[in-house]
């Protein structure tokens, strides 16, 4: 993998933990070239859980889905991606220490927020403004980006 900063392939690590139900590995890094730090995620195959929506459709659950939605509500507010790469692999460890098969797409929202709570108080209001009055994730991350470029214009 590449250093986030200066796309140097050299690199160290300085710290590996893994968290609790031992699914993630985190690992501290320094690049050899540029020294600076960062953290990257190992994540271990596991049996897929599906996200069950309002309407009853499932699919499978997928980071991407929410860290593109955190990035969204932290556009433009002082967090780092490796804060929300962090709060990200923090969420989904909740997920799946509920152990169940499926979840429903509202706890997850709440997962979310209450990180968000926690992290920065522009994000948390973004986030949960608007996911309050959307049921469906399409039209809930168009509305999110709207807001954060009102919110920031
Ligand atoms: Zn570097």
């Amino acid at each position: 993998m590449k250093c986030p900063y200066c796309g140097s392939f050299r690199h160290k690590v300085l710290d590996s933990r893994v968290t609790k139900d031992g699914l993630v590995i985190r690992r501290r890094r320094e690049c050899e070239d540029c020294k600076r730090r960062f953290t990257t995620y190992e994540y271990v195959e596991k049996t897929p859980i599906y996200v069950i929506k309002s309407d009853g459709r499932r699919e499978p659950f997928q980071r991407e889905k929410i860290k593109a939605g955190i990035e969204i509500a932290c556009k433009k507010r002082p967090v780092s991606i490796e804060k929300i790469d962090e709060i990200v692999a923090k969420i989904e460890e909740k997920i799946y220490s509920l152990g169940e098969k499926e979840i429903q797409t509202k706890f997850i929202g709440e997962f979310v927020m209450e990180e968000l709570y926690k992290l920065d108080e522009v994000a948390y209001v973004r986030f949960a403004s608007v996911y309050k009055r959307f049921k469906d994730t399409e039209e809930f991350m168009k509305e999110l980006e709207k807001l954060s470029k009102e919110k920031t214009k």
